[in-house]
Order: structure tokens, then sequence, then C-alpha cells
């Protein structure tokens, strides 16, 4: 058994992923071009902004927002602690403060009353300057953008939505990688929609934003690449990826994000008892980048992964460290009361396998075996 299992995926698109791989190899055309315009266009549409960049990765993505909004030194930003690495990386990387805040127990989203009572927090102690907040759409359902935009909206803070996880996902149909001032998405194999390597894209609606975005991911260009007038990075997606994203954003569209949508229902309605599973709020749609349950104690939850993993099922920890525990943080004090949630989360939550190709005897076997451990 997979825990995303990409190879289903492939097989079945073979023919037509491996004829558009071909015409770019053949075409000899693998840097930008066409394909990508066009992916970029389609991506743009789907999400329902103006523009959508592509790029390396999702944390150049993320990066690329933070160059063109001049984040720097003395710049406050507010990330949760219950994320991957990278939504604080870039925040250091670019000179900044990431501020982290505590999470959601039920959403697993960033806390927005915590959020702002970190935002009172900085500007009391005046040090640094709150910029912006880095929200992120945690295994696939998008954050609490209405309450998170009011806060913003008071401090005036730059929202820039990580939807690495969410793309896909929707608020009452607002899609994902359109909320704030800008988004950002990575397609990374294992992401909701993933291509056959890295890459990434931004969404906005802000056409100043958008140009220079476009001008810092190819090394600062004024009139052409040759042409630099800021220092800038060298982002890009691959022809090659994008012909193969274009293909796996149809099979998304058409069908992988419902199916997903069909495992979480039947993942919940097969496990039963102690088990706390996903909840997504009213109004609120996930693409399922991950199924994540919460057992009662880390010695529950280690009892369970071994015993699944004695049955071939495989299963990870997202996340094992909250953020403010990872050593390349250490530089700074923590109050670890201020993160009792994300704390209690990596002790206590347990991703199981998801994709959209997972069978339902997959998912009876996963949650019987579930069931049996805990029951
Ligand atoms: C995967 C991920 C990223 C980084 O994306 P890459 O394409 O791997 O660089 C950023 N933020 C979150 C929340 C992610 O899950």
């Amino acid at each position: 058994m997979q825990f995303r299992d990409l190879k289903s995926q492939y097989a079945i698109y073979k023919n037509e992923i491996d004829a558009a791989v071909q015409d770019v190899m053949s075409s000899a055309n693998f840097i930008g071009g066409s394909i990508v315009k066009e992916l970029e266009a389609e991506l743009a549409d789907y999400v329902g902004v103006k523009h959508c960049i592509s790029c390396g990765n999702g944390t150049d993505a993320l990066s690329l927002v933070l160059m063109a909004w001049n984040v720097k030194e003395g710049d406050a930003v507010f990330v949760p602690d219950f994320t991957f690495f990278a939504t604080g990386e870039v925040v250091s990387l670019n000179g900044a403060t990431p501020v982290f805040v505590d999470v959601d127990e039920t959403t697993f989203n960033i806390d927005v009353e915590k959020l702002e009572k970190a935002v009172k927090k900085t500007i009391k102690e005046g040090k640094l300057s709150p910029k912006v907040v880095i929200p992120v759409d945690l295994f696939g359902l998008p954050a609490n953008y209405p309450e998170i935009e009011k806060v913003a909206e008071k401090y005036d803070l730059l929202v820039l939505e990580d939807g690495a996880q969410g793309f896909g996902g929707n608020i009452d149909g607002k899609m994902a990688c359109s909320f704030g001032h800008a988004a950002t998405t990575s397609f990374f194999p294992a992401k909701p929609l993933g291509c056959f390597g890295d890459g990434g894209a931004i969404f906005t609606n802000d056409d100043d934003l958008a140009a220079l975005i476009n001008s810092l991911k190819i090394h600062g260009k004024g009139i052409n690449k040759y042409d630099n007038v800021r220092i800038g990075i060298n982002s890009r997606l691959d022809t090659i990826q994008a012909a193969i994203l274009k293909i796996k954003l149809r099979a998304f569209r058409e069908h992988e994000l419902d199916d997903v949508n069909r495992v979480f229902e039947f993942y919940n309605s097969k496990l039963e008892g102690s088990v706390v599973k996903p909840v997504i709020p009213d109004g609120y749609y996930s693409s399922f980048a991950q199924y994540t349950i919460k057992l009662n104690s880390k010695q529950q939850r280690n009892k369970l992964q071994n015993q699944l993993k004695e049955q071939g099922i495989p299963s990870m920890i997202y996340y094992v460290k909250p953020m403010h525990r990872q050593e390349a943080f250490s530089d700074k004090s923590y109050n670890e009361l201020d993160f009792a949630v994300t704390n209690k989360l990596c002790d206590t939550v347990l991703s199981l396998p998801m994709h959209p190709y997972l069978k339902e005897e997959e998912v009876e076997k996963i949650a019987g075996a579930v069931n049996e451990c805990l029951g």
C-alpha cells in the first residue's frame, strides 16, 4: 500500500503524459515558451485571479513575494507554529523575523485570536514592525481568511496565503490561492496538484506585484534578462513540468479532487470511537493533502503507527516538531505556553494514506486496523 500513490495516476495518464513530454523534447524548447504561458493562464482561470506566475518551487514562490514586498530586517512576519519549515524559512532568508503563532486544535490552521495577540505584543515591544502574515492551508484546508483579513486590515498587514497544500480547496466557492494580497502553491509531487519534479506558482490580482515578481524571478530583468534593473533570483518552472501539469490539472479538475473528498467521507464512516477525525467547517472544502487523525497520547500514536506498519500500512507524522523548536530558529527565546496546541498536536497527530486512487478495500483495511488497535 502506498501513502500517496503516484504510480497509479501515471499508469492512467501514461500515454498522454509520455506524448506531451516527447513533444517538448522534440521541440528542444526546454525553458519557457507557450506551454508555460498556457498553464499559467489555466491556473489563474481555475483559481479566479488575474495573474499566475510559475516558478521553480513553492519555497521560491513564497520568497519572491516577500522580496517584492521588500520584507527585510526589522520586519515581523507572522507564521503558524504548525507547518512545514519553508513557511518560516523564507522569512529569515529575507532578513526578517518570523513570529510564530499557535494554531487551532480542530482545523490545524493559524489561531486568529492568538494572531491578534501576537501582533499587539510585537507592537508593544517596539522592536519589530508587523508587516505580513502567512496563513497556511494546512493538509488542504483553507485557513480562516474572513477573520484573518479583518485582523490584517486592522493592523495594516499584508496577507500571503501559503497554499502549497491547499490548491483546489475553497471557502464558500472562493478558491484557495485567491485569498490575501498574494498566494503561492507548490507542485512538489506529493502535493494536491503535483508535477514530476519541483515546481511552484504565485497568484495575485495586483498588476504591479505581478510585474515585479516577473522581473525578480528572472535575475531582476528590465526589458530582457540581459538588462538587469534589480537583484533577483533564477526560478523557473521547466517546460516539461508545465506540459505534465496541464494534463494533471485536467485530471485534478475532472475527478481527483472529488475522489479525495470521497475517500475522506469513507474514512469518516469507517473509523470509530476514540480517534479524532479531521473536521471540515461549514462552507469549507479541503483538497486533502493529508488525512490527519488525532490520538490521545504519544504512546498511543507510537503503538498505532507500529501496528499499522506490521500490517503493511504506511503512515506519517506531519509534523514531529513545532517551528519554534527547530534548531534553525533557536536564536530566539520562546514561551512554551504560547504554543500549547502545536506542542500537543506534534505529539498526537498521525496522517493516514490519502490520495485519489485509494481503494475502498484499502480504506476499510486501514480503518479496521486503527479501530482494532484503539478499540
Ligand atoms: C511543501 C510546502 C512548501 C514548499 O514547497 P516546495 O515546492 O517543496 O518548495 C511550503 N509551504 C508548505 C506549507 C508546504 O507544505
